[in-house]
């Protein structure tokens, strides 16, 4: 006798047991996840680590933070297609933040891009994206007549943000910016991702700023910026302008321990250091985690370039 999903599978023939595998993996793939781009601050670029992004996606929908030098490298190989990119935040107008922004979104062009992309940022955003096209008109309205492709222009819509609030929002993610010093900038936003999986923070560049642990209070994920001191006194004495370069570090970036201490107030249930001062792999993970252990309890990652963190943790 040919019961119920037989018939079905009869009836439907070979391309059922085509979907089947399909259907099966799609609902074991995580909805939400994490993927640390690049992990080292600073502009400078080397072998090593690549410059400050990050990634989140949800539902297959990326949404990228941060638009360091080789971010559209570091996109492709996480395996993001970047045709698919819908949203792109900037933290600060560091160049180390937004360096390969209007290059991201040119090279998804490059690769079949036809929906748009939406960007947010501090205010010079939206000028910043107008320059980009003054720059690259030449070579844009070549392609778009030689080529056939669609106007580039049209398919990027930058916001400046001025104000803590919603930035953003889709029937799956809410964001929300939060302005925090980094001296001598002040238009600098943290971002709270609100996720069906959970909530994720990224501080930005800040200085140690109690007040992020109130925006990040009960998140799952923080990620924060970290500077390692111990690195910093070796440095000062290594250097002529060692002591002004110690002042500018410690006013404007968190020491790890500190760090530490934002997520304690917070009582978030995974701290990630990123944005790490150094970046390079000299100072080992247990290095990073034994200073922010001083002060937070919690389960603390130091993301490494392609790093993936999956929600619900
Ligand atoms: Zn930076
Ligand atoms: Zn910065």
């Amino acid at each position: 006798m040919i019961d119920r999903r037989n018939a079905l599978k009869l009836a439907l023939g070979s391309a059922a047991g085509l979907a089947a595998p399909r259907v099966w993996a799609q609902s074991a793939k995580p909805r939400t996840r994490i993927v640390f781009l690049g992990t080292k601050g600073g502009p400078r670029v080397g072998v090593g680590p690549s410059n400050p992004a990050n990634l989140v996606m949800v539902n297959d929908t990326p949404f990228v933070i941060d638009c360091g030098m080789g971010v559209s490298h570091q996109l492709v190989s996480a395996g993001v297609p970047l045709e698919s990119i819908k949203y792109i935040l900037i933290s600060h107008h560091h160049s180390d933040h937004n360096l390969e922004y209007g290059n991201l979104v040119y090279n998804a062009w490059a690769t079949g891009l036809s929906t748009p992309i939406h960007s947010f940022g501090p205010k010079g955003l939206e000028a910043m994206t107008r320059t980009y096209w003054e720059l690259n008109k030449f070579d844009i309205e070549t392609r778009i007549e030689d080529e056939g492709r669609p106007d580039l222009r049209k398919l990027l819509i930058a916001k400046d943000i001025t104000e803590d609030g919603v930035v953003l929002q889709t029937p799956d993610v809410k964001v929300t910016a939060f302005r925090t010093p980094h001296p001598p900038i002040t238009d600098n936003f943290a971002y709270k991702f609100e996720t069906p999986d959970g909530v994720i923070v990224f501080s930005s560049d800040t200085a140690y700023n109690p007040k992020l642990a109130e925006f990040a209070k009960g998140a799952d994920v923080l990620v924060h910026e970290a500077l390692y001191l111990p690195w910093v006194d070796r440095l000062v004495t290594r250097v002529k302008n060692g002591a002004t370069l110690k002042k500018h570090l410690l006013e404007s970036h968190t020491a790890a321990e500190d760090v530490g201490r934002i997520a304690d107030a917070a009582q978030v249930k995974v701290l990630v250091m990123s944005h790490l001062v150094p970046g390079e792999l000299d100072v080992t993970d247990d290095d990073w985690r034994n200073e922010a252990r001083k002060t937070f309890k919690g389960r603390i990652i130091v993301a490494r370039d392609l790093m993936e963190l999956k929600l619900p943790l």
